[in-house]
């Protein structure tokens, strides 16, 4: 099919994709009363709008999910792993429709719009075999004819909030494993992406009816930040994985633990990748240009900061700025577009302040620094930036959620490794380099301080299989690959005695 180009084709398009993964919901356009408006950032047209979930709502949606986790919580947890297998096999048929969805309504070039979607078919793969390796550790004891070890359970209810900028991967990360580890799920998605959590919830409904479980093990309300609220301070869920900006994490960590609840915080990022004189410049500049202005730079990893040194820094920024002029802006639908809009007003808003304020801190505008019209007045599209500065200033260790680079220089690594940690952020990072002393420094203890380091890769772009997840101001949570799924879960140390006499730890005598 050819690419959508006006508003009401997207429309057509968007309504007959729901159609097909299951979704009923009337989106009537006239009833733009309703609060939660789905839009295409693709033209900023409206979509249709849905009513939004009330504190009542959310609290009736709460005592199903308690009440189903009684019964879920006891299914073995192969038998468990069933059902994400069907969820993965819905996932692969109908990949294409649910990518496209992610493109129209979070503005993704399609390739990223189903590679988004194949992350959530690898977390499936990923949870089916963890059904089978919720492993927990046999444990010597000091104490004869004892054993100890421990099991890992499930914990219960877990909320779910998610972000507009990975509207079904992040929901998949935090269900699957929750789901394999026998909770129950509550997804508050962003209020910006609600088609595509309803695509999503309906597969999932699907897959729960070919299974044979109750559907109401995951569930879904489509809200604002009221509805994110209501789970947040709702003692009866267990654990709270919220995924957004740093300002919402702020928000949301101390009233769960006000009610000692748990929280999993996946927030902001301020990603950089250091650049050393022996790197191999082409491959450099290609991860650049990936991970800076890739999904309009709307990743948590998206790149925003090169380091580079002195000797080769001019060299690198001419090398990226060439690239930047040949990256074609526009529709995400279209097949050779690179980079697609940003999500709405308030994100070109940011945009344009940040380049502002780096310009009045003395950068300068080396590539892009413009809005570009594609689809009129509210479609957002910039060009992807360059902008050299003098120093790592204010606005450069703000997280701004858009393509905008900033580019500093070193002349030795340590001065290197103390810019890139000095930020509030610590998720992601990278070196590129062949040096093996640098590349080693930089992933020791004295090296990155984020929660993922790499070497000649950009920062973004992670894999299922690792666990995800950031330091500092990024809120120390992890997620999908690796023992993730600890977080979902509770530990209990058992101790068996079956020997008839009664040592007790430590040689205390009692009696
Ligand atoms: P956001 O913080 O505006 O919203 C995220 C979610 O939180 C939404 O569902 C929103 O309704 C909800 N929310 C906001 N305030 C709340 C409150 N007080 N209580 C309960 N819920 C609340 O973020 P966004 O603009 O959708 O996403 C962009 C941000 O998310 C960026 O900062 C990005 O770095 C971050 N992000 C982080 C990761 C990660 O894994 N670290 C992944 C994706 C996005």
């Amino acid at each position: 099919m050819s690419s959508p180009v006006t508003h009401d084709e997207l429309s057509v398009r968007t309504r007959s994709i729901l159609d097909r993964l299951g979704v009923s919901v009337d989106l009537d356009v006239s009833q733009s009363q309703l609060p939660i408006v789905a839009r295409s950032p693709i033209t900023g047209g409206n979509l249709g709008s849905l009513a939004a979930a009330t504190v009542a709502d959310v609290d009736a949606v709460i005592a199903d999910a308690k009440s189903v986790f009684a019964g879920w919580s006891t299914v073995p947890a192969p038998v468990r792993g069933g059902l994400i297998r069907e969820l993965g096999e819905l996932l692969r048929e109908y990949k294409d429709d649910l990518g496209a969805l992610v493109s129209i309504e979070a503005g993704k070039i399609v390739s990223e719009g189903l590679g988004e979607v194949q992350e959530m078919i690898d977390i499936c793969d990923f949870g089916v075999g963890l059904s089978r390796q919720l492993y927990g550790n046999t444990i010597a004891t000091e104490r004869p004819g004892h054993r100890m070890m421990e099991q890992w359970h499930p914990l219960g209810v877990v909320g779910v909030i998610t972000a507009f900028n990975f509207p079904v991967a992040v929901w998949s990360w935090n269900a699957v494993l929750a789901l394999v580890a026998g909770d129950t799920v509550i997804w508050k998605p962003s209020e910006k992406t609600p088609l595509t959590a309803l695509g999503v919830q309906a597969l999932f409904e699907r897959a729960a009816a070919k299974a044979g479980v109750d559907p109401k093990v995951a569930q879904l309300v489509i809200g604002d930040r009221v509805a994110g609220e209501a789970l947040v301070d709702d003692s009866r869920v267990a654990l709270l994985s919220a995924t957004g900006s740093t300002r919402m994490g702020r928000a949301v960590a101390p009233r769960v633990a006000e009610r000692f609840g748990r929280v999993l915080l996946e927030l902001g990022g301020n990603n950089a990748a250091i650049v050393t004189p022996s790197a191999d410049l082409d491959l450099t500049t290609r991860g650049i240009v990936f991970s800076a202005a890739g999904t309009a730079g709307q990743r948590c990893t998206s790149l925003r900061r090169v380091i580079a040194h002195s000797s080769i820094a001019e060299e690198l920024v001419e090398r990226i700025t060439r690239a930047y002029e040949s990256l074609s802006i526009g529709s995400p639908l279209d097949s050779d577009t690179l980079v697609g809009p940003l999500i709405d007003a308030p994100a070109f808003a940011g945009y344009a302040k940040a380049v502002d304020a780096a310009v009045g801190a003395g950068g300068t505008v080396r590539a892009g620094g413009q809005r570009v019209d594609i689809f009129g007045e509210y479609a957002y599209y910039v060009q992807p930036t360059v902008i050299t500065m003098p120093a790592q200033t204010d606005i450069v260790r703000h997280e701004t959620f858009a393509p905008i680079l900033y580019v500093l220089t070193y002349d030795t690594l340590e001065e290197a490794i103390a810019l890139h940690n000095d930020v509030p952020q610590g998720l992601s990072s990278s070196i590129f380099t062949t040096d093996l002393r640098e590349a080693e420094q930089f992933l020791s203890a004295a090296g990155s301080d984020c929660g993922i380091a790499n070497v000649n890769i950009g920062p973004s772009g992670a894999e299922i299989g690792g666990a995800f997840g950031g330091e500092k101001e990024t809120g120390g949570g992890r997620e999908s690959g690796s023992d993730a799924w600890k977080a979902y879960m509770r530990r209990a140390t058992n101790t068996v005695n079956y020997s008839n006499e009664l040592p007790l730890a430590q040689g205390v005598e009692f009696g």
